[in-house]
């Protein structure tokens, strides 16, 4: 489902919750928040079935946060931290985000969204680039668990790239790395033939149509279940994942997130573990695991959350 489908509020009102068990790790106050140019999630809990779900219009600043205040308000009446992941360029010394074009024209340049929060709900609140937030919920909850060296890629509208090694969390811009040169031209960069060129979102329809000159959809989730287009885009992901291992360092886990990802994983993935053994005997490490997220488009929200509560409350458990 995807977030502009599922734009309903699904939150329960925190009266009707069953009682916490005991044994529950509760972080009263601690809120998550995951925006993107097509919804707002947030959470006050590390329960998947507890994610609020909302629409969240692109466009100027003030309508924007108004849906985050709203989103935390709905799911902690009293928020005392909260952390926001979102798109763009994240300082978080200054609480700024910059140039986060998906969530509208006011976002092009630089907005002090921690400060506008803060005034707001009057309560501490950090930002954190979205691709963080996703790591985060990965190594807590997700496919990386008790992963020292692992990659977690997003396949969404782009191809994002973010290496975990020895526990510090490395964020690249690899998805623009060249697969094949004189490929298809890229957008909004100056090169040609970069994995997002072929697997981003916003390429995939033009990439069907080449193929397919009948198609005239222009959206990635358009495109028919064709196995053998799938399939090639599998192995085309599988020389990333070979490219990342010839680089010698030591991939344990490799775990895919986004839109892209949740809908065609039953033929990415068996394109990408065909190219992956092919490479075998070249590799010094192989990914002992190559998994979508069990978190499903929650991750970058329970990853906000835990990062929340662990600033909230420091001591306690994972
Ligand atoms: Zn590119």
């Amino acid at each position: 489902m995807t977030d502009a489908q599922s734009a309903e509020t699904v939150a329960v009102p925190s009266e009707t919750l069953p009682p916490l068990a005991k044994t529950r790790v509760q972080a009263p106050g601690a809120v998550g928040v995951h925006i993107s140019g097509v919804g707002c999630r947030a959470t006050a809990s590390i329960s998947p079935d507890r994610v609020w779900i909302g629409s969240l219009t692109p466009g100027d600043v003030e309508p924007v946060v108004d849906s985050i205040v709203n989103a935390v308000l709905t799911v902690e009446r009293h928020p005392k931290f909260v952390v926001v992941g979102t798109p763009g360029h994240v300082n978080g010394d200054l609480g700024t985000v910059t140039a986060a074009a998906n969530l509208g024209q006011g976002w092009r340049g630089t907005v002090a969204l921690a400060e506008l929060l803060r005034s707001r709900l009057d309560c501490e609140v950090e930002l954190c680039n979205d691709a963080e937030a996703a790591l985060e919920g990965e190594r807590r909850r997700g496919a990386l668990v008790a992963c020292n060296d692992g990659a977690l890629i997003t396949l969404s509208h782009g191809v994002g790239v973010a290496l975990l090694h020895d526990g510090i969390q490395q964020p690249t811009e690899l998805g623009h790395s060249v697969s094949q040169f004189g490929g298809p031209e890229c957008r909004g960069r100056p090169h040609r033939g970069c994995y997002e060129s072929y697997l981003g979102g916003w390429a995939l329809p033009i990439r069907y149509r080449e193929r397919h000159p009948e198609f005239h959809g222009a959206m990635a989730r358009e495109i028919p279940d064709d196995h053998d287009f799938w399939t090639e885009c599998g192995r085309r992901l599988g020389d990333l994942i070979v490219g990342l291992c010839l680089l010698g360092q030591p991939l344990e886990a490799i775990s895919f997130i986004g839109s892209v990802a949740q809908a065609r994983h039953q033929y990415l993935l068996p394109g990408v573990r065909a190219r992956v053994d092919e490479e075998a005997a070249l590799l010094a490490t192989r990914p002992r695991s190559l998994r979508i997220t069990p978190l499903g488009e929650d991750v970058s929200v329970l990853g906000a959350f835990l990062m929340a509560r662990d600033l909230l409350h420091p001591f306690l458990a994972a």
